[in-house]
C-alpha cells in the first residue's frame, strides 16, 4: 500500500494522523474513528460519540481536532445553507451531498460523468475553477414514505 492509495476510510486512525504531519492524540484519534463511523457528522456530533470512548475529551479539543485536520487536507467540512458545518474523511474527489429538507439525513453523491462535468460552467465569467460543491436537497426516502402516509 503506498501513501497516494491510503484511503482515508480504510487505514489506521493513527496512520492518517501522522500522514499530515500531526501529532498522534487519543482525543484526535476518537475524533476520526467518529468520522469512519458516522460520516457527515457536525463537531457537536462527533464530540457526542469521542465522550463515549474518551470520556475526558472536551468538546473545545473535538473542534480543534477537526479544525486542525480540516487545515491538514484529512477532512472535509462542507457547510449546507442554514445548517451546522459537517465533516467527512472523504476529501478531494469533488463528490456532491444530497441532503434531506426534514431530517437532515446526508449522503455522498459522486460525480455523474467520470472527470467532474460540474467544474465546467456553462458560464465561468473568466474564472479558473478548481471545486464544485454541489448540494441537492430533496426528502430522503423515510420522510418522503411518511409524507405519503399522512
Ligand atoms: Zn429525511
Ligand atoms: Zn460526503
Amino acid at each position: 500500500m503506498t501513501d497516494t492509495i491510503l484511503d482515508a476510510r480504510e487505514a489506521d486512525a493513527a496512520t492518517l494522523i501522522r500522514r499530515v504531519g500531526l501529532r498522534v492524540t487519543e482525543p484526535r484519534r476518537a475524533v476520526v474513528e467518529a468520522l469512519r463511523d458516522k460520516p457527515h457528522s457536525s463537531a457537536d456530533a462527533v464530540y457526542r460519540e469521542v465522550s463515549t470512548t474518551v470520556p475526558q475529551t472536551s468538546i473545545q479539543s473535538v473542534y480543534n481536532a477537526l479544525g486542525d485536520f480540516a487545515d491538514a487536507g484529512l477532512v472535509r467540512r462542507i457547510e449546507p445553507a442554514g445548517r451546522p458545518g459537517l465533516f467527512e474523511l472523504r476529501v478531494d474527489d469533488n463528490h456532491h451531498h444530497v441532503i434531506c429538507t426534514a431530517c437532515g439525513a446526508v449522503e455522498d453523491v459522486d460525480c455523474a460523468i467520470g472527470d467532474a462535468p460540474c467544474l465546467t460552467p456553462s458560464d465561468a465569467h473568466g474564472f479558473a475553477v478548481h471545486t464544485a460543491e454541489v448540494t441537492y436537497w430533496g426528502l430522503c426516502p423515510s420522510c418522503a414514505a411518511a409524507a405519503s402516509a399522512s
